[in-house]
């Protein structure tokens, strides 16, 4: 039932958006093997050029399953902090792509990554599901990388995703341009603290899914 509705919402994006946009889609470690196979080939179908994290990921002999089965390519390790964590996944081709988050593994170690996965024919494209700051610091790494791409930005984080940097993110004509400037490139402004406080709690909105599943919204 769920896979069918996942695959229904995703030919429905695909048909919204036309066959020249780029697709990627995250299973957020939350289906089986049998569920993932079954979406993966649909999405292949699709064109869809990546998914993500379909089953849990201590899984590994899943993931190699899924990945030696499938055209379209299994990526995963967001939360992977070290190469020796990713080591056999890399060898056993676990993956099609590795995405190290160097707000976890950190800068050196997730170019050590990529190194490692390059020699495998194992391209990355890290994770960066945090605020601006963040997206410049994943973008310096994926301009180091020997095939860069793509970098992700996090749209939900709203105001903060901009606003952390002084005159915001630099974007021109669709692209994140990176600065000359040393470091990262970028200023904070001075008033950050006050713009956004500390507030306590979860950063998240928690959703219960259940209901709206339930009533098949
Ligand atoms: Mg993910």
């Amino acid at each position: 039932m769920i896979p069918h509705r996942f695959l229904g919402l995703m030919r429905d994006l695909r048909s919204a958006v036309g066959d020249e946009m780029e697709l990627m889609v995250d299973g957020n470690q939350r289906l089986t093997v049998d569920e993932a196979l079954f979406i993966a080939h649909g999405l292949s179908d699709i064109n869809f050029t990546w998914f993500e994290e379909p089953i849990p990921q201590d899984d590994i002999d899943g993931y190699v399953k899924i990945n030696s089965s499938v055209e379209i390519a299994i990526t995963g390790g967001e939360q992977f902090a070290t190469l020796e964590r990713f080591r056999p996944y890399i060898e056993r081709r676990a993956y099609d792509i590795v995405q190290p988050d160097c707000g976890i593994a950190g800068l050196s170690e997730s170019i050590k990554i990529a190194e490692y996965a390059n020699n495998f024919g194992i391209d990355t494209y890290p994770h960066s599901w945090h605020n601006g700051l963040m997206a410049m610091a994943h973008a310096h790494f994926v301009a180091a990388l020997s095939n860069p791409r793509v970098v992700e930005i996090c749209m939900p984080q709203g105001p903060l995703q901009s606003a952390i940097i002084s005159g915001g993110l630099p974007i021109n004509d669709g692209s994140l341009q990176l600065p000359e400037q040393p470091g990262f490139g970028v200023e904070i402004p001075d008033n950050l603290e006050e713009e956004f406080p500390f507030i306590e709690g979860s950063y998240a909105i928690v959703m219960n899914r259940l209901p709206l599943l339930q009533s098949g919204r």
